[in-house]
């Protein structure tokens, strides 16, 4: 199964247990009022997700004694789990009517606000949210991206849905996208919130312990990196120091050193890969690392 699949078939195992009339009904309300098809004249929803298809003839029965079309379509391609289409309509236009009344429409009035008076009791907001993100929201695999949408074909929809979502401390960014109007959330801190809000337990955690699992993976390359840098700057360093002993060597200068610079001047030559630490071991009697910094420092200074 997919992992949007797995998130929504989790979501709507979740909505079947719900209690109150009033949150079933704001969910149901979100699954409609998003499904691109939202009119008076027409009302659609299409999903690869069947277990929320079963859902929705279900509410539209129990909670509105109104029928529901479903129309399977197989499709050839696609991830197994998603290549059924379901597509539900209320055929009875006396029927439609009958849903928007309910959804507390005025006769006249567009179908593009949220009607707020569906939402009734503290936890019908997030009931709508789970019913909206079924309908027209998908999120991406964690192993490949963060990315959590929901697109919409209304603008004025998509307006009236932000600000409901910021209401709830779940601000989306916006994009568009050919005819679409979308929502989106993009780092992993914001899609958390939205799942856990929604009641999507275990696809949050899932969420969660990618990020650890990320956080602990780059950190150890941060510091593979930096021992690395530190490397590198060594064998930089020695390579100057040997160029410049080389030099002194040819100039005459290496003999007119005194005996302890000249020693660590030939212990870097015949270990040019070796750290401060290892040359102070090598010389007789041994010396500290900072004196072998020092006596370098000399070297590298030597006749300028
Ligand atoms: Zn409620």
């Amino acid at each position: 199964m997919s992992f949007a699949h797995e998130t929504k078939a989790g979501l709507v195992a979740l909505s079947e247990t719900m209690k109150r009339d009033c949150c079933r009904r704001a969910e149901l309300y979100g699954i409609l009022c998003m499904s691109g098809v939202f009119t008076r004249q027409k009302c659609k929803l299409v999903t690869s997700c069947g277990e929320l298809a079963a859902l929705t003839i279900k509410w539209l029965g129990d909670l509105y004694s109104t029928t529901g079309n479903l129309y399977v379509t197989e499709k050839k391609s696609g991830e197994a789990d998603e290549r059924s289409s379901n597509k539900i309509t209320v055929p009875q236009k006396r029927e439609l009517e009958r849903l928007f009344h309910s959804f507390r429409y005025e006769p006249d009035e567009p179908e593009t606000s949220i009607k707020r008076e569906m939402l009734r009791c503290p936890n019908c907001a997030a009931a709508f949210i789970r019913g909206a993100f079924l309908s027209a929201g998908t999120i991406t695999d964690p192993e490949k991206s963060y990315h959590l949408e929901m697109s919409l074909t209304s603008e004025a929809l998509a307006d009236d849905f932000a600000a409901l979502l910021s209401e709830q401390e779940l601000e989306p960014k916006r994009m568009t996208r050919k005819n679409e109007h979308v929502l989106y959330y993009k780092d992993s801190e914001s899609i958390e919130n939205f799942l856990a809000y929604i009641g999507a337990n275990t696809a949050a955690f899932t969420i969660m312990n990618k990020k650890i699992e990320r956080g602990l993976r780059s950190d150890a390359n941060r510091i593979a990196n930096s021992e690395l840098a530190n490397i590198g700057k060594t064998v930089a360093a020695a390579g100057d120091q040997i160029a410049a002993i080389h030099t002194l060597m040819q100039s005459g200068e290496l003999e007119r050193m005194p005996d302890e610079l000249r020693q660590t001047a030939m212990l870097r030559l015949e270990n040019d890969d070796a750290t401060l630490s290892q040359l102070a071991a090598l010389h007789t009697p041994p010396i500290t690392k900072s004196g072998v910094n020092h006596r370098l420092k000399k070297i590298m200074a030597w006749g300028r």
